[in-house]
């Protein structure tokens, strides 16, 4: 029975969307109860639809799984494309308390005070998932009201590696932009009798807040105002003032017992030069900022829990919109520092000399190490919005990596610590090697060989007179002798032992004689064996020789060195090693 053109077009859909959302295999069974669901008036003449059905999944299924997309957004342009980004994304994160379609505004509020980590990307990528997820908007606010801590260095790293990551905000701000709004809000928070200029030194401060004791100055209101001309003016200096909050100094909470909200800092700005003295902390800036730029859901780490009371007082106080606060676990690993409190140190005394240093977890060191934004992207999305405070192993991001570059990386040859073998009868001849095993997009390279190889000084080393060997993509050769040079080196004899290709053979890499050229990898490794002890052996450095073919690729071009894991190109004679 000629099937109707409607309803062809129809179980194209299910078909599609079944396969789009499993991969790019639809099944027929699937598809057959989708459609009866759908249309129950069919149901009578299903019998004589099932070959049609199976036949249409049959076809779709020969279509790579991009076609299938496009195929599918052009019989149902955007509705169920949409529909089905919304389904996945919530696999992952939970929705939005009080979210609503189109109107969800999040910002992601890095200070400008170091480079960008994986801990920074996880909140980005969640502060942008949920943006697209709800058809909203996602700010980028540097939160830059500490001259001493910015740098322009840092806001230039920050915005380079959202870019990397693919998080595209749609508004890009700093908190100095609002300076003068901020100082008139502090000032109105003081005129309300909410916040007060004190005059005590930090000492005192210190001890007072620890006992939960009120200090003189926030007893008198007259001097309150008194003192607010003084502090906006610029009467006072460096530690001589601070904006408090009026709190409750006997609060459980020690955040609450009135803490600073503005202090003087004579130093100069990255964005305002030396025309702003008083700053606003990030007690105060954060719900101030979030407030007025129309944040719906700001999220942040978890260990900002006990000041989330004085954040909603503060704009309780001023009588401003309060936006849901929603926390979620920061991201840490085992040996790893995920933090520029952390790193900072080390760059500054010199431990490491460079943010892009490969045991970093910063977005510049993983790039450069051969980490894809993909991956990250799924790793965040992977951990979700927990708030248990486990470290996932650093080997998920790995696998995750791994399956992304593995179809696109180059299987090159690479021997650690070479040892020379010569293969007696080895013919002279040219070898064309495929660069991938399954992909011949990625092309082959021919190479020249004859009798005499390196390979890789731990193959050699279980190697005994008599054994046979298989050099990949080459011929089996058999051990006929095993010698230490003069020199101490070990050099290795064998003879040409047929073609025939045995699962029991063990398979090696090798590099042509005349072929070689030096080569170093990297290999990075945690950095810390315990929370304090620094490993000392964190980067260690293989030695070797690589085939010549490798000198032409340029850095960043991502490759498998067989048998020793993915690395990246760095440079001229040297690749690091992204994982196994
Ligand atoms: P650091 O310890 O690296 O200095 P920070 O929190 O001071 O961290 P900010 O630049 O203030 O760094 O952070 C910007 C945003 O990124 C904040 O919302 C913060 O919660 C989030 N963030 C920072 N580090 C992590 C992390 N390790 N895991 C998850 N989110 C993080
Ligand atoms: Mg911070």
């Amino acid at each position: 029975m000629p099937i109707d053109p409607d309803t062809e077009k129809f179980i194209k859909i299910i078909a599609l969307k079944n396969s789009v959302e499993h991969g790019g295999k639809a099944q027929s069974d699937v598809v057959i109860a989708k459609f009866v669901g759908l249309k129950p008036e069919l149901r009578s003449q299903i019998k004589s639809l099932i070959s049609e059905i199976k036949t249409i999944v049959q076809q779709i299924n020969t279509l790579s799984l991009a076609d299938q997309k496009s195929l599918l957004e052009e019989l149902a342009p955007g509705k169920v494309a949409a529909k089905k980004q919304i389904a996945e994304h919530q696999q992952q994160l939970p929705p939005l308390e009080g979210a609503v379609q189109s109107k969800v505004v999040t910002r992601f509020p890095p200070e400008p005070n170091g480079y960008p980590h994986i801990g920074h990307a996880k909140a980005a990528i969640i502060d942008e998932e949920y943006a697209r997820m709800y058809g909203g908007k996602l700010i980028l606010r540097f939160d830059d009201t500490n001259p001493l801590n910015e740098k322009l260095e840092y806001y230039d790293a920050i915005a380079e590696g959202l870019k990397w990551l693919g998080v595209k905000p749609d508004i890009i701000k700093n908190t100095s932009d609002d300076i003068e709004l901020l100082h008139n809000y502090g000032r109105k928070l003081i005129e309300l009798g909410g916040a007060y200029v004190c005059t005590c030194s930090q000492d005192i401060i210190h001890d007072l807040r620890a006992r939960g004791i009120a200090c003189e100055c926030r007893r008198d209101p007259a001097t309150a105002l008194d003192r607010v001309g003084k502090l906006f003016g610029g009467s006072y200096k460096q530690n001589e003032a601070i904006v408090r909050f009026k709190g409750d100094m006997a609060d459980q909470n020690t955040a609450m017992r009135d803490p600073a909200l503005f202090r003087i800092i004579e130093s100069d700005h990255p964005k305002l030069a030396n025309r702003v003295r008083v700053w606003p902390t990030y007690d105060f800036a954060a719900p101030i900022e979030d407030s007025i730029d129309g944040v719906t859901h700001a999220l942040r780490t978890k260990e900002y829990e006990l000041r989330n009371a004085l954040y909603f007082a503060i704009l309780d106080r001023l009588s401003l919109r309060k936006p849901y606060l929603i926390e979620f676990s920061r991201l840490e690993f085992e040996g790893i520092p995920v933090s520029k409190r952390k790193i900072k140190p080390l760059i500054e005394n010199g431990t490491i000399r460079r943010w892009d240093d490969p045991r970093l977890p910063t977005l510049t060191a993983l790039k450069r190490r051969g980490f894809v934004p993909e991956a990250i992207r799924k790793f965040v999305l992977s951990l979700g919005l927990t708030l248990a405070e486990t470290k996932p192993p650093f080997e998920s991001l790995e696998a995750l990596n791994r399956k992304i570059i593995d179809p696109i990386s180059l299987r090159l040859f690479f021997v650690k610590n070479p040892v020379e073998m010569y293969v007696r009868g080895g013919p002279e001849m040219e070898v064309v090697l495929k660069n991938h095993p399954t992909d011949a997009n990625l092309g082959m390279r021919t190479v020249k060989v004859g009798d005499r190889f390196y390979i890789s000084e731990d193959d050699a080393a279980g190697l005994k007179v008599g054994n046979e060997i298989r050099l990949i993509e080459l011929y089996n050769v058999k051990v006929t002798s095993i010698d230490w040079k003069n020199d101490a080196r070990l050099t290795i004899t064998a003879e040409t032992s047929g073609n025939e290709i045995r699962q029991s053979t063990p398979k090696i890499q090798w590099i042509a004689k005349n072929d070689i050229i030096d080569y170093k990898v990297m290999i990075p490794k945690e950095l810390y064996m315990s929370e304090e002890e620094y490993n000392t052996h964190s980067l260690e450095i293989s030695q070797g020789f690589a085939e010549s073919f490798v000198s032409h690729l340029d850095p960043g071009a991502l490759v498998q060195f067989v048998r020793f894991g993915f690395c990246r190109i760095d440079g001229n004679q040297v690749a690091i090693m992204t994982h196994r």
